[in-house]
């Protein structure tokens, strides 16, 4: 036998058994940004290098280490996305969705970094984002964030803490670089590599840092607060005043600065205390920079983006169910009955209903082997065509999740019978 082929660490297979919960979240999602009037915008996995570079910035552990750049054989250097953003702004400024309109967009997506796999980190990993263009408002900050929390109230899950803080405008972080600066360099000592790296070039990132030995330090650096100006404040306090108003929790973090380059004002994050360290499954916030420094007009933009891997995690970590996915009903016939006829049958059902779910067997095998097969795929219902069945112009129907007696109808009226069936089961 020739030696197998494995799949790429940190980059996995969804296995048919995780698609209730992933049916479940790729549902709640789309139906919840289609609630807020959001359009699904699709952008490639691949991009030229220089977008990330530019649109997550140089000075972040996404571009600093963690991105699949690669030369093609046209020998231009590409990467795949490693995040939702930056794409959907480049398409936007490409075909000039940002003039004289507002843009609501969400896109769902695999996502790849090259981070060090656990629980909860992949290589390639999957998110939902959303972004706003074009308004400067807090309005839209506070919709966003209600979105999210809808979201996770309709996915069912809770438990979830909304960390807030504001980041101000660039203007108002160079001072508060400065201030960083001093802090941390009087502390040089105690700060680890990634942290003495950042302490000239992004001193804002290392409040970012996941090293453990530095929280003491971080907690006592000193906060944004005495840099904003008065513009920022108003922004923030109104976001907060929102929340509040819609009975949204949130806890201040003044230490929480995002990962990203692009972030002005508002940032949030959503953290759960039952999926260990990695803890965070929704986060973003205000980017006004962006659009311009990937070369578009000027355009205040704020959005979001969920790690799918996380929440499902989170939805089987505190039991919610998924999305019934399997077969409700399995087609067993024997096989002295033509495949024709039994194809013929299957398909007028899927004709009659066209919301059954509706798998047929292949493959003959005996009534015991068929039976095996419908219970093992999930089906709720076997429809069975035996001879006498066929000759009659009738239709077997017994329930699998139970152990109810076989029935036999009319087939004429079977697609009646298979969905009063299937209504009285899924009661039970
Ligand atoms: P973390 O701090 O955990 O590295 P991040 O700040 O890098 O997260 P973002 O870039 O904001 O994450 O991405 C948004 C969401 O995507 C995160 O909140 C998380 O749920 C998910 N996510 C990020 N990186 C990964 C990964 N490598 N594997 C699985 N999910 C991820
Ligand atoms: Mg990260």
């Amino acid at each position: 036998m020739a030696e197998t082929i494995r799949s790429v660490r940190g980059i996995n297979d969804v296995l048919p058994d995780e698609n209730p919960a992933w049916a479940r979240l790729e549902r709640v999602a789309s139906e919840t940004f289609a609630t807020y009037g959001y359009d699904r915008i699709r952008t490639p996995i691949m991009e030229h290098t220089p977008l990330f570079e530019r649109g997550v910035g140089e000075a972040t552990d996404i571009v600093e280490k963690e991105m699949y750049t690669f030369t093609d054989r046209s020998g231009d250097s590409l990467t795949l996305r490693p995040e939702g953003t930056a794409g959907v702004v480049r398409a936007g400024v490409e075909h000039g969705l940002f003039h004289n309109a507002t843009q609501r967009f969400w896109y769902s997506g695999p996502m790849f970094r090259h981070e060090r796999p656990q629980k909860g980190r992949y290589r390639q990993f999957h998110q939902f984002g959303v972004e706003a263009f074009g308004q400067a408002g807090p309005d839209v900050d506070i919709e966003q964030i209600a979105m999210s929390a809808r979201l996770f109230a309709r996915l069912g899950i809770t438990g979830l803490e909304l960390q807030l803080n504001t980041l101000g405008t660039p203007e108002e972080r160079t001072a508060y670089r400065q201030a960083l600066q001093t802090y941390f360099s009087t502390h040089r000592d105690r700060l680890d590599s990634d942290s003495l790296d950042r302490l000239d070039r992004n001193p804002l990132r290392i409040l970012d840092s996941k090293n453990p030995d530095l929280a003491d330090l971080i907690a006592d650096a000193p906060t944004l607060d005495m840099h904003l100006s008065e513009a920022s404040r108003n922004h923030f306090d109104t976001v907060c005043a929102g929340l509040t108003a819609l009975g949204i929790d949130y806890r201040l973090n003044p230490r929480l600065v995002r990962g990203l380059d692009y972030y002005t004002r508002t940032v949030f994050e959503w953290v759960t205390t039952d999926l260990g360290s990695q803890d965070a499954v929704c986060s973003g916030g205000r980017f006004d920079g962006l659009v311009g420094r990937l070369g578009g007009h000027s355009t205040p933009a704020t959005g979001f983006a969920l790690g799918s891997e996380r929440l499902i995690q989170l939805m089987e970590a505190q039991g919610v169910p998924g999305d019934d996915v399997a077969p409700h009903a399995y087609v067993i016939a024997a096989d002295t009955i033509p495949s024709a006829e039994v194809t013929r049958i299957a398909e007028w059902l899927r004709d009659v209903l066209p919301s059954l779910r509706l798998r047929a067997n292949a493959g003959g095998g005996s009534f015991k082997s068929q039976f095996k097969r419908a219970d093992r795929c999930g089906a709720r219902l076997a429809l069975i065509l035996g001879e006498a069945e066929v000759e009659a112009g009738r239709i077997g129907i017994k329930p699998l999740t139970d152990a109810r007696e076989q029935t036999t109808v009319e087939l004429a009226d079977a697609p009646q019978q298979v969905t009063a069936w299937l209504d009285e089961l899924a009661l039970d």
